[in-house]
């Protein structure tokens, strides 16, 4: 699905060279529809319609040009779109002056035509920056760059960010940062300010290499400096996060979260509509380069099938196609209760901001302006889908945690026991409980309480699997489902996680502390119903409470 940048900087060239050779084609065909028009001077209605096909066709370039590397062409066929409109619309008229501009508009059609500007790799690039991730990175494991000047600290932080499943590198001056962004693709950089006894020495490196178009990841600063100085210097750098030391572990996990987060969920599911073949393709590319997933229609009415199919979480609608128009079909989409709340994004040349309301009357969320920029694209699609899905999962999710919640994760496990059954797979259970909760909360108070469960919640999901379910079930409890996994697989993760969470040494103003966890096991097909298995793995936690704690321990 995702594309390293040779095949998206192929694929994208594929697209060019296809429509640059359609070009003179469809300029021809524009010409013979203007001779039709100065023939048909007499025949009012045979001349509309020619007039109606060169504004069809010059809308269409306008909307394409720019895409495929032809800003010129967009540029003119929107001048001759809008002179169309006019004479269509009774401002102008069929006067000698207006058939000479329109056969000059596509004469310098015809010049732009050979001239396409710039190239696939500033492409690739602006897809890869916009998308904040690097197209070679994989998608589960993070990998970071620190740069610390304390050696130990580095270190430090190396050794617990490996923990929460991200893959670490640590260097120590700001000069050797270059070299080694060269090594290899990074997802985030986190990084100190004070090096060699300046405050703010790395904001300077990081502005410069910033501006070189050096580093394109997201960047996470930490510092026991806490003035406006620092602060703005890190933000003109454009830190995405800021961390004041001494540093909770947990509190960079949480920025990291953040930061990275539109790649460790799924992918995104984008539908898109539009007529235009060559379009559509650009389109599905540019979007899947940020990692996003595409289903791409040219025909209208398969819409409902692809609603069932491949459910969507946005939807990139093109306003005018041949069988009926996009504001129709967000009607058609609004009509079906399941997809009333999903946003629908209209993409299309149309730039009458009047016609752009009156299509979002019947459902429109957003409309976009054909030809767009791959990293408008992409971010404005993204920031859309981010606040669905936000939106969406505060109704399953709990809160605090962003775990679903106690209902959502027992709805979930009858259905994954449901397909173990049919698919005669295992599948494991386990229950979790965080040992002498009470106390951390007697010793530190609520809220130090309150970020042991969240930082609990946080390496379950760096550790688990996207398919694997977790949920909150109260308190300090967590239930997960573990789809296609047996017993014995899932104790040596679960132990490998109690370990983890063992080590993670949490800071306050007057100590620092450790807790650890309790777990039960049981497995499917042992147990065959869900409430067999909640209560087997749960007799198993009520052991491992009672062998001492800190143990994982499997149902007889
Ligand atoms: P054990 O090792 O046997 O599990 O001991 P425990 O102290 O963890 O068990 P117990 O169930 O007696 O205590 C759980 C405590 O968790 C009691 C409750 O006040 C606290 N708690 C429940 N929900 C929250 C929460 O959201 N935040 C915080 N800070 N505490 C919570
Ligand atoms: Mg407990
Ligand atoms: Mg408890």
């Amino acid at each position: 699905m995702a594309h390293d940048s040779s095949t998206m900087e192929r694929k994208l060239q594929v697209l060019r060279v296809d429509y640059a050779e359609k070009l003179a084609e469809r300029i021809d065909n524009i010409s013979a529809y203007l001779t039709a028009m100065s023939q048909a001077r007499g025949d009012d209605a045979a001349r509309i319609a020619a007039l109606e096909q060169v504004r069809n066709a010059t809308h269409k370039l306008a909307g394409s040009g720019a895409t495929f590397g032809f800003p010129a062409i967009s540029d003119i066929a929107k001048d001759m779109e809008a002179a169309c409109k006019d004479v269509l619309h009774g401002t102008s008229d069929y006067g000698s002056a207006f058939f000479d501009r329109l056969y000059e508009l596509c004469g310098r059609l015809r010049e732009a035509a050979n001239t396409p500007i710039g190239s696939v790799v500033e492409e690739t690039q602006e897809i890869a920056s916009a998308s904040g991730r690097n197209l070679k990175a994989d998608v589960r494991q993070k990998a970071l760059l620190v740069l610390d000047a304390d050696a130990a600290e580095g270190e430090q932080i190396k050794r617990e960010m490996e923990r929460f499943g991200f893959d670490v590198r640590v260097i120590n001056h700001p000069e050797k940062l270059e070299e080694e962004l060269a090594k290899g693709p990074i997802d985030v950089l986190v990084s100190g300010l004070k090096f060699c006894g300046n405050k703010t020495a790395a904001i300077k490196v990081l502005g410069e290499l910033r501006k070189k178009g050096g580093i394109g990841a997201p960047l996470v600063v930490y510092t026991s400096q806490d003035g406006m100085d620092e602060r703005l210097g890190a933000a003109r750098i454009g830190a995405n996060a800021y961390l004041v030391k001494p540093m909770d572990m947990a509190d960079l996990v949480h920025a990291l979260d953040d930061v990275t987060e539109f790649t460790l969920r799924e992918p995104f599911r984008v539908l898109i509509i539009d007529d235009d073949e060559s379009l559509v393709r650009h389109t599905e590319l540019v979007l899947q380069g940020a990692g996003m997933q595409t289903l791409a229609l040219t025909n209208p009415f398969d819409v409902l099938d692809a609603l069932d199919d491949f459910s969507p979480e946005l939807i990139l609608l093109d306003l005018y196609m041949p069988k009926c128009s996009g504001s129709e079909i967000a009607s058609v989409i609004r009509q079906r209760q399941e997809y009333a709340g999903i946003p629908i994004v209209f993409l299309s040349g149309e730039t009458d901001k009047d016609k752009q309301l009156s299509a979002m009357e019947l459902g429109g969320d957003d409309f976009l302006t054909k030809p767009i920029r791959p990293s408008h694209l992409i971010s404005s699609v993204r920031i859309r889908l981010g606040r669905f899905r936000e939106l969406r999962s505060y109704m399953a999710r709990d809160s605090m945690t962003g775990l679903f919640n106690h209902t959502t994760t027992k709805q979930l496990m009858e259905t994954e026991i449901a397909r173990a059954q049919r698919s005669n797979h295992k599948m494991t259970l386990a229950s979790l409980d965080i040992d002498h909760f009470k106390n951390v909360n007697d010793t530190y108070g609520h809220a130090v309480g309150d970020r042991v469960i969240k930082t609990l919640a946080r390496l379950l999901r760096q550790r688990l699997r996207g398919v694997d379910i977790i949920g909150r079930m109260g308190g300090e409890e967590f239930a997960a489902i573990l789809p296609d996994t047996g017993i014995d697989e899932a104790m040596a993760l679960f132990d490998q996680i109690r370990v983890g969470f063992s080590e993670i040494v949490f800071h306050t103003e007057e100590a620092s502390f450790s807790v650890t966890i309790s777990c039960g096991l049981a497995q499917f097909p042992d147990y065959d119903s869900i409430n067999a298995l909640s209560d087997a793995s749960d007799k198993a936690l009520y052991t491992a409470k009672h062998l001492g704690r800190n143990l994982v321990v499997r149902a007889e």
